[in-house]
C-alpha cells in the first residue's frame, strides 16, 4: 500500500492517536472507565436485561477480573465496550470511556479503529474464533495490517516474531500451517498473537482457559502475565473460577444477574468478603476449610428480574427489605470495597452476613496473601506450571 493510498481506518486511528495525546495531558482518568452499562436485548419473552447500569475501571497495566457464574452479565458487559453486541436486536446504553474518549459515541469507523491498538479481544474458544480456511500466519498479518501501514513482507517478520513471543515453537515454519494443525493451547497461543498484533493498550480475555486441560490452562496465564508485564496492558479478564481470579487479579468485580454484588482488591475480596454472593462462591472453592458446596437454585429469569437485591431468592440471609425497590445501593466499607447489600445500610448488622471470625477485617496482608495462594493453588485450575514435565516449550500444549 503506498503513503497516498491509506486505509481509512488507518487514518482514523492516527486522528484518534493525535486526539488522544492531546486529551491526556493532565488527566488523571483511568484507561477504561464504564458508567451506568446497560445491554439489553428485544426477544419474543419480552425485554432481556444481561447488564444492568454497572460501573467499574481498569487503570494502565492493572488486571481487574469480572466474576461470576455463567450469565451473570460478564461476557456481556466485554463485548458492550467495543460495542461487539449486534444491535439489534441489543441495545447498549451508558458511557464507556477508553483514554478519554466515550466509545458509545463514536461513529462505526472510530471504533473499529479503537478494536485491535486501542482493545484486543481473547475468546474462549480458539476453534470458533480463528478462520479455518486460513493458515494462522495469515490471520495475524492480516490483524497487523489492517491497523498498520506496513508491507507484507514486514508484516509477516513480525507475525512470526509474535508466534515465537507467545510460544509456537518454529515459527517460520508453522507460520503457513492452518488451525487444524495446532492443539488447543496452542490455538490459543496464536489467538493472544493475533490480539497482540495491535499492541493493544487493553486486553479484554473472556475466559480464555477454560476450553483447556488445567496443565494448559496454566501455561497460558502464564503467559499472559508475561505479556501483560512486557506490553504494559491493562487487562480485563472474565472468569467463573476464584483459582484464576487469585492468580491474576489486582481487582475484582462479583457480579450477579447483570448487577454488581461487591468489589475490591483481591485480598478484599479473599480476606473480607463481604456479600453473600461472593461468600458462597468462595464455597464452593477447594481448599477454604469447608467442606465444598455449590449454591443452591438458579440465575434470575432476566427478562422477568427479582425486585430488591437480585440474589434474594437465593440468599439465606433475606430479609424484607431485600425484596423492596431497587438493588441496595453500594456501601464503600473500606477505600475501593464496595458491597451491595441492606445488611450494610440503616443501622443493620453487618456481622449476619459476614460471618463470625472469618473475614471480618481483621487479618493482616501475610494471612490474606496465603488464603489467596491456597485459592490459586486448590482452584479448579490447579495446575502448577513448576511441575516437571508442565512448564516450557509449548509442544505440550495437547498437541
Ligand atoms: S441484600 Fe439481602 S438478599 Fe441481597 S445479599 Fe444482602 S442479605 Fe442477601
Amino acid at each position: 500500500m503506498s503513503g497516498t493510498d491509506r486505509d481509512p481506518e488507518v487514518e482514523a486511528e492516527a486522528d484518534l492517536d493525535a486526539e488522544t495525546e492531546a486529551t491526556a495531558e493532565g488527566g488523571d482518568e483511568p484507561l477504561l472507565a464504564v458508567e451506568g452499562l446497560r445491554t439489553t436485548f428485544e426477544t419474543d419473552a419480552g425485554t432481556l436485561v444481561a447488564v444492568d447500569g454497572i460501573d467499574f475501571t481498569v487503570s494502565e497495566g492493572e488486571t481487574v477480573c469480572l466474576v461470576g457464574e455463567s450469565g451473570s452479565g460478564k461476557t456481556v458487559a466485554t463485548e458492550s465496550i467495543t460495542r461487539l453486541v449486534d444491535s439489534p436486536p441489543g441495545h447498549i446504553e451508558g458511557r464507556v470511556r477508553f483514554r478519554g474518549h466515550d466509545l458509545l459515541a463514536m461513529d462505526a469507523e472510530a471504533i473499529r479503529s479503537v478494536r485491535g491498538p486501542g482493545i484486543a479481544h481473547v475468546f474462549q474458544n480458539p476453534q470458533d474464533a480463528l478462520n479455518h480456511c486460513y493458515t494462522v500466519g495469515w490471520q495475524i498479518v492480516e490483524a497487523i495490517r489492517v491497523h498498520e501501514d506496513v508491507s507484507e513482507a514486514a508484516a509477516r517478520a513480525r507475525a512470526v516474531e509474535l508466534l515465537d513471543r507467545v510460544g509456537i515453537a518454529n515459527p517460520s515454519a508453522r507460520f503457513d500451517d492452518y488451525p487444524h494443525e495446532f492443539s488447543g493451547g496452542q490455538k490459543q497461543r496464536v489467538m493472544i498473537a493475533v490480539a497482540l498484533a495491535g499492541d493493544p493498550d487493553l486486553l479484554v480475555a473472556d475466559e480464555p482457559t477454560t476450553a483447556l486441560d488445567v496443565t494448559v490452562q496454566a501455561r497460558i496465564l502464564e503467559l499472559l502475565s508475561e505479556l501483560q508485564a512486557e506490553f504494559g496492558m491493562g487487562v480485563l479478564f472474565v472468569t467463573h473460577d476464584l483459582g484464576v481470579v487469585a492468580e491474576i487479579a489486582d481487582r475484582v468485580v462479583v457480579m450477579y444477574a447483570g448487577k454488581v454484588m461487591e468489589r475490591g482488591s483481591v485480598l478484599d475480596v479473599f480476606e473480607r468478603p463481604s456479600h453473600p454472593y461472593t461468600r458462597a462462591l468462595l464455597s464452593c472453592l477447594p481448599g477454604r476449610g469447608n467442606e465444598v458446596t455449590g449454591i443452591e437454585g438458579s440465575l434470575p429469569d432476566p427478562t422477568a428480574p427479582p425486585e430488591g437485591c437480585r440474589f434474594a431468592p437465593r440468599c439465606e440471609h433475606a430479609i424484607g427489605a431485600c425484596r423492596r425497590g431497587e438493588q441496595p445501593p453500594e456501601t464503600e466499607l473500606t477505600e475501593g470495597h464496595g458491597v451491595s447489600c441492606v445488611f450494610y445500610r440503616d443501622g443493620r448488622d453487618p456481622s449476619v452476613v459476614r460471618g463470625n471470625g472469618n473475614g471480618n477485617g481483621s487479618g493482616d496482608g501475610s494471612d490474606a496473601e496465603t488464603k489467596r495462594r491456597d485459592a490459586s493453588r486448590n482452584g479448579s485450575r490447579s495446575a502448577d506450571a513448576s511441575t516437571p514435565g508442565t512448564g516450557g516449550a509449548e509442544g505440550s500444549d495437547g498437541g
